[in-house]
């Protein structure tokens, strides 16, 4: 076996015993004689594995009982729509903070669906910070404030919660879901694809507390409305049965590893290794405020686009593969989700020391 250290933004490397154990389960799920993915979603076994799933989620992000635990397909994109169309439903005025592409996207998508104030944005510095915003910012009857508390492409991230007041914060969390403690009650709705911190693309999980479910337009696509699948338990339709699975597999890992709070020491320390090597090379620079930079998404470069090109090529003879940056940003992004193990952080850093040397 010959496996690299995958540095990809998502999808993204899982652990290697749950992909053992997703294996020797392949054929032969719990002696039912079939696979995970050819069992119906209706079936005992599945039921077993769908509950499972959302009872280990609850007990690592503590999710109280007034919130429903959804999971839903299309992926963080679909969640651009369903926000909105779900949770304008009053005075259909919501604010947006644009820290990235994903928060400028669903700020856009949005816009057709109500009244979308850009509450701030730091597009014009590149989103190279998170901008800081209190309670007057926002507009009093807004239905929502919408944040994504991890920017992907850009590697920052939010070290607040904005106070909303009484407004309903939703926020995307796609790319740092369970890699550090949030408190579920300071969201109205949180959502987050699967792909990059707890398994493979299919599923999208959504937190919502319950008040907020039951407003989506009639008229609207039945898939969208949050009411249907909360009533329906995610069978509404068939659910993305196998990504479900791998989903609970990653959870029992992470509760496993000492849950949320010891991934997020883990995250901290690693993100923390990297960065200090970064602001102490002479070679690489990262463009992120410190106090904002992401633990998941590292992102730096060398000032010179062609070195750029040769580093990330050379990274990959020695095993280090996907370090290019965003295709719209360039330079280079280590992402270091949940799974990425010590060994990978070392042998990045004893990649780049050498780099910088051959390349004084
Ligand atoms: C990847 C990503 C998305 C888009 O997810 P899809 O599942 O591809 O639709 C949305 N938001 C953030 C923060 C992401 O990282």
């Amino acid at each position: 076996m010959n496996r690299v250290f995958n540095f990809s933004a998502g999808p993204s490397m899982l652990p290697l015993e749950i992909l053992q154990q997703a294996a020797a389960e392949m054929t032969d799920y719990h002696g039912c004689g079939m696979s995970v993915m050819e069992m119906s979603h209706r079936s005992q076994e599945f039921k077993e594995i769908i509950e499972t799933a959302e009872s280990d989620l609850r007990d690592l992000m503590n999710i109280p009982e007034n919130y429903k635990v959804l999971f839903l397909q299309g992926g963080g994109t679909l969640q651009f729509s369903m926000v909105p169309l779900n949770l304008l439903r009053d005075t259909k005025k919501a604010d947006y903070i644009v820290t990235g592409q994903w928060a400028k996207k669903a700020a856009k998508e949005a816009e057709k669906f109500g009244d979308i104030r850009i509450a701030a944005t730091s597009e014009p510095d590149v989103y190279t910070y998170i901008p800081k915003l209190e309670r007057e910012d926002f507009r009093p009857d807004a239905d929502y404030v919408y944040i994504t508390t991890n920017n992907t492409i850009y590697g920052s991230r939010y070290n607040y919660i904005p106070d909303t007041g009484d407004i309903i914060l939703a926020a995307d969390q796609s790319s740092n879901f369970l890699s550090q403690v949030y408190d579920v009650k300071d969201f109205g709705l949180i959502f987050a694809g699967a792909q990059k911190n707890v398994g493979p693309a299919g599923v999208t999980i959504v937190i919502v507390r319950d008040d907020l479910i039951g407003h989506c337009p009639a008229d609207a696509p039945v898939y969208l409305d949050y009411k249907i699948h909360a009533d329906k338990g995610s069978m509404y339709n068939t659910p993305p049965c196998y990504s479900i699975y791998m989903a609970g597999l990653m959870f029992q890992w992470i509760k496993k590893q000492g849950g949320v709070p010891a991934i997020q020491k883990h995250n901290e320390e690693q993100a923390a290794r990297l960065y200090d090597f970064i602001d102490n090379s002479s070679l690489y620079r990262c463009p992120v405020a410190e106090e904002d930079r992401s633990l998941m998404n590292v992102v730096f470069v060398t000032g010179d686009a062609d070195l750029d090109k040769r580093f990330v090529a050379e990274a990959k003879t020695q095993g280090l593969v996907n370090l290019g940056g965003h295709r719209t940003v360039g330079g280079m992004r280590a992402s270091i989700y949940n799974a990425m193990p010590d060994e990978g952080i070392d042998k990045l850093i004893g990649f780049m020391k050498k780099f910088e040397t051959d390349n004084k």
